[in-house]
């Protein structure tokens, strides 16, 4: 017998709304806590805030070092379900804005209107509220749902740093039974298309990078006919690597940084770039891994003296693979579109350029990203009197429709699956 998981929408809304302010408060005193990636503390003083807010919902916690003691610990929450299905929800602890930039720029909670303006408020402690939210809807709304699932709850401490051993930690400890990676990253949705919402199917990979010319260092005056000069062969490589870029197949170079040479009278014997590439699938990026590859080797600048040639190296410092469009991000995103046709929306299916935990997780279970509230200007702090820059926010409008197309869509996945 299938026991009747679909809550009722108006029960639902209603539930929802009356939670809107407390799920606020929440939010604040989250956006309170400075949690940039090297503020070890703040994202630990988080994690635990995090815990106790999930702890009435039935969850036990676990934290895990991060690899690099430099972080904050991954938080793991569970609640075991009475039946055989599992769902893993994730979203990060971590911010981009160090506090001395936060207090700088006086970036701190404030509303104004629909927007809540703070670090994180959209990427991603809104994300994690919204995780709050539809749980204890469902418990409140949809109880035979809420306890027969497995919840598996994951925040990863360093996301922003792109940490590399968050994805093993998740698949590790995914129940079995595990159904849907859901990844509460933002909402996509553009100005003038209020009715269309992007959920996220796919994302670019990420390759960092770095170029280091050893060139040969000689006296500029006395010998610079020995020189090889690091910085001039450097320059001129770069263009190449720039050119790799290849837009119609998704496909970006960035240049990041460059230093090179130590004092004016000399010729420079080491020059080194920094930068990244990116694209959607598998190909193109093990393709250009090949080409920046081909990069290195004996350059054109040589000493005039006797023809010692620069040296050019080319190292791939990190890797995280792309999260290209597949059947199971497809299957669930259909689940998502036919229930939010209820609810007067028509989702698109979207290619994010940026990567987020659902790269680490997609092949192992099906995964579908941007179940956040709506917002914008992730990663700024800056305000402006002309309105030129805007910092981050969050539209506080959006987290009741969200949460409830979340949680209808959550109960449909359990029903067919
Ligand atoms: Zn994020």
């Amino acid at each position: 017998m299938q026991i009747a998981w679909e809550p009722d929408l108006g029960t639902l809304r209603a539930h929802l709304e009356n939670r809107l302010p407390a799920a606020l408060d929440l939010l604040r005193e989250m956006v309170a806590i400075n949690s940039f990636t090297a503020n070890r503390d703040g994202v630990n003083r988080l994690g635990r805030r995090t815990a106790e807010a999930f702890a009435p919902l039935g969850f036990s916690t676990e934290r895990v070092p991060a690899a690099n003691p430099a972080w904050g610990d991954h938080l793991v929450l569970t609640r075991p379900g009475n039946g055989e299905r599992a769902v893993a929800m994730i979203s990060h602890l971590d911010t981009v804005f160090p506090p001395e930039e936060e207090e700088r720029n006086d970036f701190r909670w404030r509303v104004a209107g629909d927007r809540i303006y703070g670090p994180g408020t959209h990427d991603i402690k809104g994300g994690t509220v919204m995780m709050w939210l539809v749980l204890d809807a469902l418990r409140a709304c949809a109880p035979a749902l809420f306890e027969a699932v497995t919840w598996k709850l994951f925040w990863n401490a360093a996301e922003e740093a792109f940490s590399p051993d968050f994805g093993p930690l998740c698949r590790e400890r995914l129940a079995p039974g595990t159904r849907a990676a859901l990844v509460f990253e933002a909402e996509g949705r553009e100005e003038d298309q209020p009715d269309r919402p992007g959920l996220v199917v796919a994302r670019k990979g990420r390759t960092a990078w770095r170029i280091r010319v050893s060139g040969r260092g000689a006296h500029a005056g006395a010998r610079h006919a020995r020189g090889a000069n690091a910085i001039v062969q450097l320059a001129l490589l770069l263009p190449h690597v720039a050119r790799l870029t290849d837009y119609a197949r998704g496909l970006t170079f960035n240049v990041g940084t460059v230093w090179g040479g130590t004092v004016t009278n000399r010729v420079p014997h080491e020059a080194v770039a920094e930068g990244e590439f990116r694209a959607f699938d598998t190909a193109t990026f093990v393709e250009a891994c090949v080409r920046l590859q081909a990069l290195a080797g004996p350059g054109e600048v040589c000493s005039p003296e006797d023809g010692f040639p620069c040296q050019v190296a080319v190292e791939l410092v990190s890797e995280t693979r792309p999260w290209p469009r597949n059947d199971g991000s497809d299957r669930l995103f259909e689940i998502w579109r036919t229930t939010a046709a209820a609810l007067g929306l028509d989702p698109e299916p979207e290619h994010r350029g940026g990567l987020s935990d659902g790269n680490l997780l997609w092949d192992v279970v099906p995964t579908l990203d941007g179940l956040g509230p709506r917002g914008e200007n992730d990663h700024c702090s800056e305000h402006s009197a002309d309105g030129s820059k805007t910092p981050e926010y969050v539209a506080v409008s959006s987290f009741v429709p969200k949460a409830t197309w979340n949680c209808l869509a959550i109960a449909r996945l359990m029903a067919e699956s």
